[in-house]
């Protein structure tokens, strides 16, 4: 069984996580302040759903000190409108978050994108996700079957939502990964470039099924 570490104050919210996990046949452990989170990562849960203010300190220090020695996938949770928290919670090295309120089903999907990315991101030539076939060696792209052909950075964009499939990506490291040290001056391309790769796999570009908008921190390709 998979355990799960909750890091989480407020009660109703840590009985509505425990439950649901449980439910999907997590074992899990509860901690309701930072002092208890690190005597139960004793335990070597699998995966962290760490909740970002705690009574006796923040959950952003708490990632940082954890990652100096560990690579255990971490969920944050985070309130609305909060998306600054978000970027720093990523950048600190938190594998996604979820935004209070979430449904169970949202819950249950980020634990398990981020138990199943916890080993190394692949790095296979040829990555198959959803109907997306990318040929990386000859720079193809196939979407249900049919080629599509993309510029150099849009299929950069891609692949590297791709190879991060089902988690969010930052515009931060798509612009680092598609346009390396320059990309921190190209921010305003990343949306243009964003809608010319959508028109091109999208059925409904206005409406896209597979290339995620995550408002105000970077995009994510639906996995499911
Ligand atoms: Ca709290």
């Amino acid at each position: 069984m998979t355990a799960v570490l909750v890091i989480e104050d407020e009660p109703a919210m840590r009985r509505l996580l425990v439950t649901t996990l449980q439910a999907q046949g997590f074992t899990v452990t509860q901690a309701s302040s930072l002092a208890q989170a690190e005597r139960s990562l004793s335990l070597e849960p699998a995966a962290i759903l760490l909740d970002l203010g705690l009574p006796d300190g923040d959950g952003l220090a708490f990632l940082r000190t954890l990652r100096r020695a560990s690579s255990v996938p971490v969920v944050v949770l985070s309130a609305r409108d909060r998306e600054d928290d978000k970027v720093t919670a990523l950048e600190a090295g938190a594998d996604d978050y979820l935004t209070k309120p979430f449904g169970p089903r949202e819950l249950i999907a980020r634990i398990r994108v981020a138990l199943r990315h916890a080993g190394p991101v692949p790095d296979d030539p040829v990555l198959v996700i959803g109907p997306f076939t990318i040929d990386r060696a000859r720079h193809e792209v196939t979407v249900a079957n049919r080629p599509v052909h993309l510029t150099p950075i849009e299929f950069r964009m891609l692949a590297l939502l791709v190879r991060h499939a089902g988690k969010v990506v930052t515009h931060a490291r798509l612009l680092e990964d598609v346009w390396g040290a320059r990309g921190h001056d190209q921010h305003h391309y990343l949306r243009v470039h964003m809608a010319a790769l959508r028109r091109k796999v999208e059925v409904d570009p206005a409406r896209p099924r597979y290339l995620l908008t995550e408002q105000g921190i970077g995009y994510r390709l639906r996995d499911d």
